[in-house]
């Protein structure tokens, strides 16, 4: 078992296609705990914080106004090496080298549209949880079925 946490988000293109549920449904049958979760309309000043590290990129205008195109679903998953894993599960950032099998390879093609965002690192994680979610917002539990997922 392990407090790793990190934030997985479905971007407007995944609400909109209706793949909340497969998307999600990954994470849980994998054995991860989903902590937090809410679906929101970001505001520019936290996607342009959320992506500072791309601010000079020539994409980044694109991919502000794509992730305020319409709602986020963001959560924050907890598990062991879950930062690292969740972005197994999400596949490469293009879809199109995305393998078979992950989200991004199954349901995605064009790289501004790939349908989810996963923190890169634990520092990451951390500066993205505070970002988009207060600390009261943050559930701590201990499923039950842990002792069938963790040795
Ligand atoms: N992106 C884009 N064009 C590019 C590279 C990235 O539109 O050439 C977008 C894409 O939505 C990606 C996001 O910018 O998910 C953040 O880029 P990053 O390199 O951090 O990829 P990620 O961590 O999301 O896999
Ligand atoms: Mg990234």
């Amino acid at each position: 078992m392990s407090s790793e946490q990190t934030f997985i988000a479905i971007k407007p293109d995944g609400v909109q296609r209706g793949l909340i549920s497969p998307i999600i449904s990954r994470f849980e049958k994998k054995g991860y705990k989903l902590v937090g979760i809410k679906l929101t309309n970001a505001s520019e000043e936290l996607l342009k914080e959320h992506y500072a590290d791309l601010q000079t990129k020539p994409f980044f205008p694109g991919l502000v106004k794509y992730m305020l195109s319409g709602p986020v679903l963001a959560m924050v998953w907890e598990g062991k090496d879950v930062v690292k894993t969740g972005r197994v599960l999400l596949g490469a950032t293009n879809p199109l080298a995305a393998v078979p099998g992950t989200i991004r390879g199954d349901f995605a093609i064009d790289v501004g549209r790939n349908v989810c965002h996963g923190s890169d690192s634990v520092e990451s994680a951390k500066k993205e949880i505070g970002l988009w979610f207060g600390k009261d917002e943050i559930v701590s539990y201990t499923p039950t079925i842990f002792k069938w997922i963790y040795e």
